[in-house]
């Protein structure tokens, strides 16, 4: 049985390590659970080890999760969002944070405005062109940020990222650092309802690396939970 609260407490202590060397204090960074196939009974776990951020990457796992575990805690959605998907997600979620396309962007906005609420939400940076991922190019994420000035039910409060998939963390720091730069050359983008603070970046390999490079929010999946199941 994996010790979720010992793993939990681990995690808390290397991120505060690795904020003191980014220069900021270990509650400058929050951390995820990336709960994906993960069982109801661990994400319980994880609540008693103190975490209040889970992100789920499917929509019917999300709700049952949400329905057994409550909503004491913030659910992010951090898979590639389906269009067919956008309604449930607008009322399930409490951030989506794979907003990656116009399209996308006045979807939600038209669910959220339906429910007279606001939808919070990140850009998902597709940061090496990849094409198997989902994320916008970083090219089209100022005419992204230009659309969504006008549509007052989405909040964004910053970019996520998911880079190339790597054996060494360090492969992962130039796209980190790329992220927190595009963030930088963002910021006179920012309109009523965006604001760049967040920087969702980093999962169990390469969250120090992340938080070195300036991440606010690390998504970690296996590394607090274990190995996932099917
Ligand atoms: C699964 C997942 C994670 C967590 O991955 P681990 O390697 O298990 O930490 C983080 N972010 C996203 C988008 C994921 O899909």
């Amino acid at each position: 049985m994996v010790d979720i609260a010992a793993n939990c407490r681990m995690i808390f202590d290397r991120i505060g390590a690795a904020a003191a060397r980014s220069g900021r204090e270990a509650g400058a960074v929050k951390l995820l659970a990336a709960s994906k196939s993960q069982s109801i009974e661990k994400v319980r776990a994880a609540m008693a080890a103190g975490i209040r951020l889970f992100g789920e990457n499917y929509v019917q796992e999300a709700l049952a999760k949400k329905a057994a575990a409550g909503s004491a805690v913030e659910w992010h959605m951090i898979g590639h969002l389906q269009r067919n998907k956008v309604k449930i997600a607008a009322e399930l979620f409490d951030v989506i944070e794979s907003l990656d396309s116009v399209e996308l962007a006045r979807a939600l906005n038209r669910e959220a405005a339906a429910r007279s609420r606001t939808v919070r939400a990140l850009v998902e940076v597709n940061l090496a062109g990849e094409s198997s991922k989902s994320g916008i190019d970083k090219d089209r994420v100022p005419p992204l940020l230009d659309a969504i000035a006008s549509l007052p039910h989405l909040k964004i409060e910053g970019l996520m990222a998911v880079p190339p998939l790597s054996d060494d963390p360090e492969k992962a720091r130039p796209y980190f650092r790329m992220l927190a730069e595009l963030n930088r050359n963002l910021k006179r983008r920012e309109a009523a309802n965006i604001h760049l603070k967040e920087l969702s970046m980093g999962m169990s390999q390469d969250y120090e690396v992340a938080i070195e490079e300036g991440a606010t929010l690390v998504r970690v999946g296996t590394a607090l939970f274990g190995p996932r199941g099917k």
